[in-house]
């Protein structure tokens, strides 16, 4: 991947938020206020190679809004994630994931034993943001 200005402020913006599942407007502003003026087409060819080579991890939310997260590196496999009904942000979990990829191994073992073949695994947790369940506490916090 040829290392061009905008790719390398893409590759900024996961840095900088590990954990953010970011739609092609999220990431457009985010580049845009690193400096980097691209438009949308660029944006979208731009996560389309980066998930192409395995960095980013393209999901459709329940809102059918197409997302892009940092893919799980090495022995990580699928790292569970949690997603708001409400304000559909997404938060990759890093805490507990560990022990929830030791039962996914464990699951997708037993399902590769019985024959099934190219097994993926994406483990969703629904529920409300903190911000959206308690809105009053957020601004007072
Ligand atoms: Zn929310």
């Amino acid at each position: 991947m040829r290392a061009t200005r905008a790719t390398r402020a893409l590759a900024a913006v996961y840095q900088a938020r590990p954990d953010a599942a970011l739609s092609e407007p999220e990431v457009e502003t985010a580049l845009a206020q690193a400096g980097v003026a691209v438009n949308k087409v660029t944006v979208y060819r731009m996560l389309d190679r980066f998930a192409a080579a395995g960095l980013l991890h393209k999901q459709v939310d329940a809102g059918r809004v197409t997302r892009y997260a940092l893919a799980p590196q090495g022995e990580e496999g699928a790292a569970p994630r949690f997603e708001c009904d409400d304000c559909h942000r997404q938060f990759r979990l890093s805490q507990g994931s560990a022990k929830v990829q030791k039962a996914l191994q464990q699951v997708l073992q037993a399902l590769a034993t019985a024959g099934h073949e190219s097994l993926a695994v994406d483990v969703a947790v629904h529920g409300r943001c903190a911000d959206c369940a308690h809105p009053a506490e957020g601004a007072a916090a």
